[in-house]
């Protein structure tokens, strides 16, 4: 039996990311626009963070990729809360967290009187 070319273009298909919960159905026509926005379609994090697992890019269904390029992401923008320095969470929170000048807490000082002098000193802790 042949299929023209129009017939396959309407044949119902299936989302390839049904298995991850695409509920999307359709034609062979319709399917590129639909991958084009599939929210279940795996794709890389743009930042190119490598996953822990498998140590490969990470990989994730475009759903999700907003919350983890905003919050979970090892290689979003980040700022040391310390001292403002700009680079990556993993840049700062493990190699700028060991040599940030000002994570030292500032030495704690407190006013003793000599006389009419009053002067801060300094506490070793
Ligand atoms: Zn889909
Ligand atoms: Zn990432
Ligand atoms: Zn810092």
């Amino acid at each position: 039996m042949f299929v023209g070319e129009r017939e396959i273009k309407e044949l119902g298909v299936r989302c390839a990311s049904r298995e991850r919960g695409c509920p999307w159905t359709g034609t062979i026509g319709t399917l590129d626009t639909h991958l084009a926005t599939c929210e279940y379609l795996l794709v890389t994090c743009p930042n190119k963070c490598e996953d822990d697992k498998d140590g490969g890019q990470t990989q994730l269904m475009r759903k999700d990729l907003e919350e983890h390029v905003q919050s979970r992401c090892l290689k979003r923008a980040f700022e040391c809360p310390h001292c403002g320095e700009k680079g990556t969470y993993s840049s700062i929170t493990v190699e700028h967290d060991k040599v940030c000048s000002n994570k030292m807490v500032a030495c704690p000082t407190t006013t003793i009187s000599y006389g009419k002098l009053t002067l801060p000193h300094p506490i070793v802790i």
